[in-house]
């Protein structure tokens, strides 16, 4: 039976160039990079070569950005340090009610363990939030907004550019969890006006359990792992050379073919999208109709719920999601689409389609003849209906 693997938000096959550039450093080249000796060295020459590609990517210098273990740990860091190190300002943290868990977990972190207040932003319709809201909440102990560039779920993407200007007009800081942005959209620093910025490998064809933080030079953070000396103090552990080595190569790849990978995602989920609606009746798409992911398709199928059709989907080869890898086991409604105020009814039979680089226009068509039998047998089941 054909496999088509459309959950690339939940994480990506590791590109085999990127294999290929990993292999030697766990084995032949397996330094530590701390250590003196030359093979530690040459360990450490190929994570600061690899700093050097992540740093170029987001339009930074090498000495902003410490490698992590993901997206889940730079969030942790990001938040938590600066919560921990700026006490004297204040104990107020802005974030937005669409976060991952990993920044939603972390500013409850702050608000019941280090008695920070936290004020979670709504979002519209499409899952957007509203940057005069964002200045109101704004107050003399703001000590960070955190607010997502790209949302997991449905692909919506936040106005970060002006987001960036309100946090740098009023001295807080600004950090963004751009794990689903990076290699799809550009993610500049500097132009984004970012403090503190989450990314993670396994989204864009690297290897999991690898990350990193952009840390903006003055900004004022605690590590919040501690051990070793490395990465400038504020991440302590031995590094992981070769997922270090295979993220900066998958960075590299991503970057230089971003354009027409952006053009060939929109081209296939418009096909999917079209496809579903002329077949199927009281089908939604979840996100923002323009500002989203090229690759991300969240289609709600009402009166449906998502997990019948995940496993139906299943048994004929399709593997998509019915939101957060993270989340999903949960038969709670999604608390993103919930906070655009999508109805329960609607909400529970959510999908997301998630492409990658290897999917391609016969996967579409496969989905466009499987999908809709299966959608057509449920309903007539469905005691909704
Ligand atoms: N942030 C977002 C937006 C994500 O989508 C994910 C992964 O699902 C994470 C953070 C966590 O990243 P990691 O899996 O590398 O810990």
């Amino acid at each position: 039976m054909r496999q088509i693997y459309l959950d690339h938000n939940a994480t990506t096959p590791v590109r085999k160039e990127v294999l290929e550039a990993m292999m030697p450093y766990f084995s032949d080249e397996c330094g530590n990079a701390s250590s003196v000796h030359s093979k530690g060295q040459a360990a450490r020459k190929a994570v600061e070569a690899s700093r050097e590609v992540v740093a170029h990517a987001i339009g930074t210098e090498p000495v902003d950005i410490i490698f992590t273990s993901g997206g889940t740990e730079s969030d942790n860091c990001a938040i938590k340090g600066a919560a921990v190190a700026n006490l004297a300002k204040g104990r107020h943290i802005i974030t937005s009610e669409i976060e991952h868990l990993a920044v939603l977990e972390s500013c409850k972190f702050a608000e019941e363990e280090l008695g920070f207040e936290v004020t979670r932003l709504p979002v519209d319709k499409h899952g957007v939030v509203d940057l005069n809201n964002l200045k109101d909440s704004i107050r003399k102990d703001t000590v960070l907004i955190s607010i997502m560039f790209a949302n997991n779920e449905t692909g919506t993407i936040q106005p970060i550019k002006e987001i960036g200007k309100i946090a740098k007009k009023n001295g807080v800081y600004f950090h963004t969890d751009a794990v689903q942005a990076l290699g799809k959209e550009s993610v500049d620093v500097e132009d984004l006006g970012v403090d503190l910025c989450s990314f993670s490998a396994h989204k864009l064809n690297g290897p999991k359990g690898v990350g990193a933080l952009y840390i903006r030079k003055g900004v004022k953070i605690l590590p919040y792992q501690t051990g070793g000396h490395h990465e400038r103090r504020l991440r302590a552990g031995t590094l992981n050379v070769p997922g270090i080595v295979g993220f900066a190569k998958a960075v590299e790849i991503a970057a230089k073919d971003m354009k027409k990978t952006n053009k060939y995602f929109e081209k296939l989920t418009d096909k999917l999208l079209v496809g579903l609606k002329k077949e199927l009746n009281e089908i939604y798409l979840n996100g923002h109709p323009e500002h989203r992911l090229s690759n991300t398709l969240n289609i709600s199928f009402r009166y449906i719920e998502g997990e019948s059709l995940i496993l139906n989907f299943d048994m004929k080869g399709i593997f998509a999601s019915t939101g957060s890898a993270c989340t999903s086991g949960s038969l709670e409604p999604s608390h993103v689409l919930t906070a655009m105020g999508v109805p329960p009814d609607i909400s529970q039979g959510s999908i997301r389609f998630s492409f990658g680089y290897e999917n391609t226009e016969k996967d579409v068509e496969y989905c466009l003849a499987e999908i809709p039998p299966i959608v057509k047998r449920l309903r007539e089941m469905s005691p909704l209906c």
